[in-house]
């Protein structure tokens, strides 16, 4: 498959003109790309066990979308094979009192992975200058100076050993619809409901517009944002897994060599 690419550090976005249902980088259809799946899924087992074993990186994975985006979908057929030991999922949901009487950073530094371990962010601190700006929850002098903040921020991560691969699933405002419907016409997905995604449905325009400030603001060489074509659900898991695997097998790890420590041993 080709290399998918990150959003070049101040490229300009303009998320209207980027076809979420865009599948140039993978012509050969549905069924094609869930065989092309699996097997990513297959290796990403292996590689993501190697991650482990080998202990010497940290990987973390933001996922940020409007709602019905699929992050949860991701989560589930991305990462179906790998073992739970090494991968953990944070959840950053309305910050709870203790977090806001915190910088906004602390609730999510926390939980940052540790060596050999993978963490994805089901929403991040990144809700810190989109909901937050585009329900005024703070001053825009404020939230603006987060750009630079979370940049150094990510940076620090990075130099220190994270490595930072961040998802935007880009979803159109049609397919958003049909997802929410799916959500009231099927019993069983009305757990999945909230009546409060509406409202930011209502802010659409005003999520695209924060949604191109935080892609063009914060995707930076260590810590790039991809800009996922994420209607069709297949293709978005595809791109991702191939993404994911491609970035572990870059690290060129191999399992720590303890011949010579072992050659001694006799099991009676
Ligand atoms: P999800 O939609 O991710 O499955 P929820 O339905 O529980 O989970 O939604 C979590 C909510 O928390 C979202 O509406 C999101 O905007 C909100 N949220 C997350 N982080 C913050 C934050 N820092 N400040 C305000 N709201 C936040």
């Amino acid at each position: 498959m080709p290399t998918f690419n990150p959003v070049k550090p101040g490229e300009k976005i303009d998320l209207s003109k980027l076809d979420p249902a865009d599948s140039s980088f993978f012509e050969e259809g549905k069924k094609e790309g869930k065989k092309q799946l699996t097997k990513l899924t297959e290796k990403l087992e292996i590689l993501q066990e190697l991650f482990y074993a080998h202990g010497k990186h940290r990987l973390l994975i933001v996922l940020q979308a409007m709602d019905t985006g699929g992050k949860d979908g991701v989560i589930r057929h991305v990462f179906e094979g790998v073992n739970p030991q090494g991968v953990s999922v944070a959840n950053f949901k309305v910050p709870t009192p203790e977090e806001l009487s915190h910088d906004y950073l602390w609730r999510i530094h926390k939980q940052t992975p540790s060596a050999g371990e993978i963490v994805i962010f089901n929403r991040s601190h990144y809700e810190d200058v989109l909901v937050v700006r585009v329900k005024n929850m703070v001053d825009k002098h404020v939230w603006s100076r987060r750009f630079d903040q979370i940049n150094a921020f990510e940076k620090m991560l990075s130099e220190e050993g994270t490595i930072i691969l961040k998802f935007f699933l880009h979803i159109s405002k049609d397919e958003q619809k049909q997802r929410l419907q799916e959500r009231l016409d099927d019993p069983s997905k009305h757990w999945k409901f909230n009546p409060g995604d509406l409202k930011d449905r209502a802010l659409w325009d005003e999520y695209m517009h924060a949604y191109e400030d935080v892609l063009s603001r914060t995707s930076t060489a260590w810590a790039p944002w991809y800009i996922i074509p994420s209607d069709r659900k297949w293709l978005r898991s595809l791109i991702i897994a191939d993404i994911l695997v491609k970035t572990l097998e870059g690290l060129n790890m191999t399992l720590p060599d303890r011949t010579e420590e072992l050659s001694h041993i006799t099991i009676e």
